[in-house]
């Protein structure tokens, strides 16, 4: 039996300070990953929020080490055609300027073989091959406000400019991975029959809706409350050192002043009646995780919208018995 092409090749940058920015120059390449000794997938590029969305990176690539260690490049297989005939170079900070250190074309006859991702990970070998050459640190100051850009990017739901789904995650899971015995709550909305609103005026109608939804939330946002957009209609919020009186009287807040707010296009004389949103709140205090926190408080969702719509319900020991 002839043994299985491995599908991606490593490359031995060998032991890089923490700021290390490689570069590789590629025609063009899918799925070019900076990885630690024990294979831990980064997405630490300047062209971040490509590799999120598995589309194809273009020249040059920026990877920035993220911490001192033994560093490689993980390369798609498809790629790598491409990455023989490239250049891939360090640059590295130094005190008053950067040191650039250019290394020959990588040759994957030097290289050691490719190996799966996931596969036990030798310790890397020699770094690169590299002459000096210099940098300046304005370059480094572009790179990381570039970096800074595609993180924000990599966070924000285009359409509503909240934070995104990706961010919540992070936050929900901050908000249990301190330890502290803080208050905290998360609020779920749901927008009513929005099925109604794409049926009856369309998709762009539907998205208005949703930006609207957003703005109002985004007004309610503040240090201690953190809003996004999880998903299709649903809204979330993270609102900590609030007791659940309090927490119940910021979504209120948010209800009513959505099924206030007329909703009509002046210009085409198009009235689309009233908005109204259904919410679920659990307390940090009744969930054990994240995954926990995010059903109970979907179950109380769930109970508003069986109780006829546009109001909140906070989950509790009655929600708790019937489900
Ligand atoms: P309920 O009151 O029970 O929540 O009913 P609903 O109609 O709001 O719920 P349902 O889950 O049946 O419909 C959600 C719809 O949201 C279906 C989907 O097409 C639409 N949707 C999801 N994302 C977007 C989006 O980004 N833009 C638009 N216009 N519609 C979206
Ligand atoms: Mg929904
Ligand atoms: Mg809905």
């Amino acid at each position: 039996m002839t043994p299985q092409t491995p599908r991606y090749k490593h490359y031995d940058l060998g032991r890089q300070p923490a700021g290390t920015v490689v570069e590789v120059a590629l025609s063009s390449i899918n799925n070019v990953r900076l990885m630690d000794e024990r294979n831990y997938r980064l997405y630490a590029s300047s062209q971040a929020y490509r590799f999120l969305g598995g589309l194809t990176v273009k020249t040059p690539t920026k990877l920035i080490v993220p911490a001192n260690g033994q560093w490689h490049l993980v390369v798609d297989r498809e790629g790598l055609p491409k990455l023989a005939n490239s250049n891939v170079r360090t640059i590295q900070p130094g005190h008053k300027q950067f040191r650039v250190q250019e290394a020959d074309a990588v040759d994957p006859q030097k290289t050691r073989a490719g190996s799966e991702i996931g596969a036990p990970e030798q310790p890397a070998s020699e770094p690169a091959s590299a002459t000096n050459g210099e940098h300046s640190p304005a370059v480094m100051g572009e790179i990381l406000k570039e970096l800074h850009q595609y993180k924000r990017i990599a966070n924000t739901d285009a359409l509503t400019g909240l934070s995104n789904r990706r961010a919540f995650d992070e936050k929900l899971a901050s908000v249990f991975a301190t330890g502290q015995p803080h208050m905290a709550a998360l609020v779920i909305s749901d927008v009513d029959h929005f099925k109604k609103f794409n049926d009856t005026y369309g998709h762009l109608v539907g998205d208005k809706v949703l930006t609207i939804v957003a703005e109002i939330l985004h007004r309610h946002a503040r240090e201690d409350i953190f809003v996004a957009r999880a998903g299709g209609e649903e809204f979330v919020m993270v609102i900590e050192g609030r007791d659940p009186a309090d927490v119940l009287r910021i979504a209120e807040s948010v209800r009513t002043a959505l099924e206030q707010t007329p909703f009509r296009d002046e210009e085409a004389g198009a009235d689309y009646g009233s908005i109204t949103i259904s919410v679920g709140i659990c307390m940090k205090a009744d969930a054990t995780d994240a995954k926990d926190i995010y059903s109970k408080a979907d179950s109380a969702l769930y109970a508003s919208k069986k109780g006829g719509r546009n109001r909140c319900t906070i989950f509790d020991a009655d929600l708790q018995a019937a489900s």
